[in-house]
C-alpha cells in the first residue's frame, strides 16, 4: 500500500501546475500530515480549530512552509483562537461570521465565500443567486479580503452527477471577477474532493481539496 506521501505525490503530479492541491487532513494525526509535508505538500486543510492548533504546535520545522487553511464551518465563537492559525478561512458562510472575523482581525484576513451550490439544508454556504451581493457586503468590512470561492458540491457516487454544479459554480466565479469592489479579487476557485476533483478540475477549479486519496479512508 502507497504511504501517504507517495499519494500525494502522484496526485500532485497528476494535476495542471497552476492548481493548488489543499491537503484535507481532518482526524488526521499529526505524524501522518508530516509525511505529505515531508512529501512536498504546502497547503493543509483543517476543519476544526483544535486539530488545526495541535498541528501548528507539533509541526515543527514543517509548519514554517505550510499554509493552513480553514475548509469546516468556523463557529463565531471559535474566532478569536482560529485568527491566529490560519492563513486563509475558505469557509466564510455567514455575514455574521464574516463580519465577527472582520470585527477581531488586527490585521488583513484572506478568505474565500462558501457557496451552497447545491442549496441542501446539510451544508454551510451563501446560496449561488445571493453570492454577488453576499460579497458586496463583505467589501464594506474592512479587515476580509476575498480571494476566491468555495464549494462542497452534493455527494455522490458517480462524479459526473457534480459536473453541472461545478459548472454553474465557474460561472458564477467567472461574473464575479468581473466586479470591481475593494478588497475583492476573485482568483481561487476552490472545488473537488477525492471522488470528484478530476471533474472539477475538468470545469474550472484552479484548487482542489482531497483527504480520502491521501490518507486513505478516514477512521470511524
Ligand atoms: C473532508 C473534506 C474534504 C476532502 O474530502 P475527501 O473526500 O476525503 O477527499 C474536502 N473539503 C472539505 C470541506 C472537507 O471537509
Amino acid at each position: 500500500m502507497a504511504t501517504p506521501g507517495e499519494n500525494y505525490l502522484r496526485i500532485r503530479q497528476s494535476l495542471a501546475e497552476d492548481v493548488a492541491l489543499v491537503v484535507a487532513a481532518k482526524g488526521r494525526s499529526v505524524a501522518e500530515v508530516a509525511q505529505v509535508v515531508e512529501a512536498g505538500a504546502t497547503i493543509i486543510g483543517q476543519n476544526y480549530v483544535q486539530e488545526a492548533q495541535a498541528l501548528r504546535a507539533e509541526l515543527g520545522e514543517g509548519a514554517g512552509r505550510v499554509e493552513l487553511h480553514m475548509i469546516g464551518h468556523l463557529q463565531r465563537n471559535k474566532v478569536r483562537r482560529a485568527l491566529p492559525l490560519f492563513d486563509v478561512i475558505q469557509s466564510v458562510d455567514s455575514g455574521r461570521l464574516a463580519r465577527a472575523v472582520s470585527q477581531r482581525a488586527s490585521g488583513v484576513v484572506r478568505a474565500y465565500v462558501e457557496v451552497n451550490v447545491g442549496g441542501e439544508g446539510s451544508k454551510y454556504g451563501v446560496p449561488p443567486d445571493d453570492a454577488e451581493e453576499f460579497v458586496r457586503r463583505m467589501s464594506e468590512l474592512g479587515n476580509i479580503r476575498i480571494e476566491g470561492l468555495m464549494t462542497m458540491e452534493p455527494y455522490s457516487e458517480d462524479p459526473e452527477e457534480a459536473r453541472p454544479y461545478f459548472r454553474r459554480m465557474k460561472e458564477l466565479f467567472e461574473r464575479l471577477k468581473g466586479v470591481e469592489l475593494p478588497n475583492v479579487r476573485m482568483e481561487v476557485l476552490s472545488m473537488g474532493m477525492t471522488n470528484s476533483y478530476r471533474v472539477a478540475v475538468e470545469e474550472g477549479a484552479t484548487m482542489v481539496r482531497i483527504g480520502t486519496a491521501i490518507f486513505g479512508p478516514r477512521p470511524t
